[in-house]
């Protein structure tokens, strides 16, 4: 202040000075805060864009759902249907979403299902990702066979939220598969009963002699009994031999009968070995009268095969006969038929060898066709026959010609299931 009351140039250049700083820093300030309005606008018209976006995808995923023509669904651990799109209402029979979302899967699986499917669920929420084959009973009671591709569903942070289902109406495809099989049933039965008749005379000669045995020893029993002759002991043995022989001819038609039957026996743990042996004695008259050698040489100890014991009996036959046919082409004595055994992996494995002449390399390739034969009576359906059992079993049928000598090695393989039998 001045001495007249009057500010001081200073004072007033110092207000000035103050005010003009507060101008530019109004002016800056203002400046900034536009500058936060537009990126905020920015941040919001971009945030609106993305949700639109996400809202479109979302929307274009909904549809490209509901006209995916196979069942996509959405279910919960326990089984809950979260999610289902039309396709799969339509294989349900539902005729809206709420008869299906919120109930549980399992009131459609058929009962002999739901303990794989509950697997199958448990599975998914565990990370993995597995396809099954089921039935379903729909909502007006009617089953059909489905195939369902089953894979986890996650959240941001990687949980497993839900399982998502495509599932697909396989009825059709089943019930070709039965027709094939039952086809393919009636082919192999058809071609045991034409084995059984080309084996017919060489099996009636191998009954005959027991049954001759048969009358021998009675005969001599009722000779001793009218002589007064003869003591007990002798008797007993002779009418003991009147019942192994009984027995031996009874366990070749017992063995016929069952390779005859047509009814499939069902799939079950069996011993490989045993049907090696029980084949062995169908083939024994065919084996004697060609003058056959066999050489067995079975692993020691193998786990049973999961398989239909007279399909394989029946691929074991067909092997055996063709090599002892194939040998007739070599001198007697060098006739030598060996079938080897041995598991390894989970997979066991017959080797049928023969020491004929083999096959010329041009008819190599055709041996697993339909109708190849190079016999004069011969069918040509004896290997695709046996192929098509083995492959329907998981196994595979294979040969090659022997190494360093003449002859053919015939090799399948079929999947092992625990159990042990012995040589
Ligand atoms: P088929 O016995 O009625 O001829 P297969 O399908 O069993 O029908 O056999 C087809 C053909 O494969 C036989 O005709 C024969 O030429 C050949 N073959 C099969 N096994 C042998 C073998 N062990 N040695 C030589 N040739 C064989």
């Amino acid at each position: 202040m001045s001495l007249f009351g009057y500010p001081s140039v200073w004072v007033v250049v110092a207000a000035l000075a103050g005010l003009t700083g507060l101008v530019v820093y109004v002016t800056r300030l203002n400046w900034r805060l536009e500058h936060s309005k537009r990126v905020l606008e920015n941040e919001i018209s971009e945030r609106r864009r993305a949700e639109e976006q996400l809202a479109d995808k979302e929307n274009r995923l909904r549809q490209i759902i509901a006209s995916e023509p196979e069942c996509v669904k959405l279910q919960t651990l326990d089984g809950v249907l979260l999610e289902m799109n039309p396709a799969g209402l339509a294989l349900l029979e539902a005729s809206r979403a709420g008869d299906i979302i919120g109930t549980s899967v399992y009131d459609m699986i058929a009962p002999e299902f739901r303990d794989a499917y509950r697997d199958l669920t448990h599975r998914v929420f565990a990370g993995e990702s597995g396809v099954m084959e089921f039935q379903i009973v729909s909502l007006k009671g009617r089953r059909r066979w489905m195939e369902t591709h089953a894979v986890p569903l996650r959240d941001a942070r990687g949980r497993v939220v839900s399982l998502l289902g495509i599932t697909r109406d396989i009825t059709a495809r089943k019930h070709a598969e039965d027709e094939v099989r039952l086809h393919y049933r009636e082919l192999a039965h058809a071609a045991r009963i034409n084995t059984m008749g080309e084996m017919a005379s060489g099996l009636a000669h191998e009954l005959n002699q027991p049954l001759a045995a048969i009358a021998n020893y009675s005969r001599g029993c009722l000779h001793r009994i009218r002589s007064g002759g003869g003591t007990v002991g002798d008797l007993t043995q002779a009418i003991e031999q009147v019942c192994t022989q009984a027995e031996r001819a009874g366990d070749i038609i017992k063995s016929l009968r069952r390779f005859v039957n047509k009814e499939d026996s069902p799939r079950l743990p069996q011993d490989l070995h045993a049907i090696i042996r029980e084949t062995l004695v169908i083939a024994a008259p065919e084996i004697n009268m060609h003058g056959v050698d066999v050489k067995l040489d079975l692993a020691e100890t193998m786990p049973r095969v999961y398989c239909n014991a007279i399909q394989i009996e029946q691929v074991v036959l067909n092997l055996v006969r063709n090599a002892v046919e194939a040998m007739d082409e070599v001198e007697p004595g060098q006739r030598n038929l060996a079938i080897r055994t041995w598991h390894a992996d989970g997979i066991a494995t017959v080797e049928v060898s023969d020491t004929g002449p083999g096959l010329p390399g041009e008819m190599r390739n055709q041996i697993f066709e339909p109708f190849f034969t190079t016999k004069a009576a011969g069918m040509g359906m004896g290997l695709p026959i046996c192929r098509s059992i083995l492959e329907a079993h998981g196994g595979t049928l294979t040969f090659a010609m022997q190494e360093g000598r003449p002859g053919l090695v015939f090799r399948f393989t079929l999947g092992l299931t625990g159990g042990r039998s012995g040589r």
